[in-house]
């Protein structure tokens, strides 16, 4: 029997039937985890497994081959890596500019994460109910527009008063969508409010922290009849380490730097102090936005810092 991985608690999985219609519990064959020494989690949400029934419990004894998949870093090891979800069509990160504030930082670790392992992202700005004030404002169209001109999807988006729910319905329309972004950006609102069968548990937020708090913990999957789509959510993430970049990989997934390519003096110019390099050219012009250099700077010092520490073990 097969059946897609949606939900994974521990060592049970529950798998969603096609042929049956129906959801079930299984857990992995004993002597499997040995074989999947890469990561952390033998199987993800979105894998399409195999199991047999013996005894009365369904086995999982095989894994059909990851179309794709994405990885963070693994919440209790630093350098191991944890498969979020598999076979993905694309990523939607949601973010928002207050309540949480999402920075900019935390969107381009996801964005170089996701362009290193070819999964196209979209991006989506929720809660524009909120953004009165003239920074706001100013944040808004700086990512909207930065992150256009790179050639991603943007939308803004506010579940509370129905902005952009076409636009969002046109984008997940037939597709498979890992849902990221903080806790409390919005993610179940925004799915509840296109398909509110869906009937997703939102967070309250904190007033002190004005921070959500977790009511998931699990990456899972849904089913939207009425959207023809499948969502992946995941608990909120709060980082995103790329340690599997290398440091000289990294402008590739920036695309205005990887735009420059052989631009610069150097073959190997990391666009940081070298002589003649076409990237610091162009953000000394402001043609490279300062808060994406900055955050490739930062990402670029991580690795870095993080290829020390595994140097010197
Ligand atoms: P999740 O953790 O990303 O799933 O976030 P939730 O959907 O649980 O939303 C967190 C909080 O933000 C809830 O109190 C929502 O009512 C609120 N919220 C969600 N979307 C919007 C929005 O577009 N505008 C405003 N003002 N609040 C929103
Ligand atoms: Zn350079």
């Amino acid at each position: 029997m097969e059946g897609v991985v949606i939900r994974s608690t521990g060592s049970w999985y529950n798998i969603w039937c096609q042929s049956t219609e129906a959801e079930i519990t299984a857990r992995l064959k004993g002597s499997f985890r040995q074989d999947e020494s890469k990561f952390t989690n033998p199987i993800a949400v979105g894998d399409i497994v195999v199991m047999t029934y013996e005894n009365g419990d369904y086995i999982i004894d095989q894994i059909k081959e990851r179309r794709n998949y994405i990885v963070r870093q693994s919440p209790k090891h630093r350098l191991a890596k944890h498969i979020i979800a598999s076979n993905l069509d694309q990523a939607a990160l949601i973010v928002s500019i207050q309540k949480p504030r999402t920075s900019s930082g935390f969107i381009d670790r996801f964005m170089t994460t996701a362009e290193a392992y070819n999964i196209p992202v979209v991006l989506i700005i929720n809660k524009v109910d909120l953004y009165k004030s003239p920074k706001d404002k100013a944040i808004l169209e700086e990512w909207m527009q930065t992150y256009t001109n790179l050639g991603y999807k943007v939308i803004a988006t506010s579940a509370e008063e129905k902005i952009g729910l076409d636009e969002l319905k046109n984008i997940l329309d037939g597709k498979q969508t890992l849902f990221s972004g903080h806790s409390g950006v919005g993610k179940s609102s925004l799915l509840n409010a296109i398909d509110p069968s869906l009937n997703l548990r939102t967070n309250v937020i904190s007033k002190v922290h004005e921070k959500g708090m977790h009511t998931t913990t699990y990456a899972e999957m849904f089913f939207s009849k009425e959207l023809n789509a499948n969502f992946i959510d995941t608990p909120g993430i709060k980082e995103f380490g790329v340690l599997a970049i290398e440091k000289h990989e990294l402008k590739y997934y920036f695309r205005e730097m990887a735009a420059q390519l052989n631009q610069c003096k150097f073959d190997d110019c990391l666009h940081i102090n070298e002589p003649q390099c076409k990237v610091m050219e162009l953000w000394n012009e402001d043609k490279i936005a300062d808060f994406r250099y900055q955050n490739y700077r930062n990402i670029l010092d991580d690795i870095i810092s993080q290829n020390d520490s595994w140097e010197r073990k």
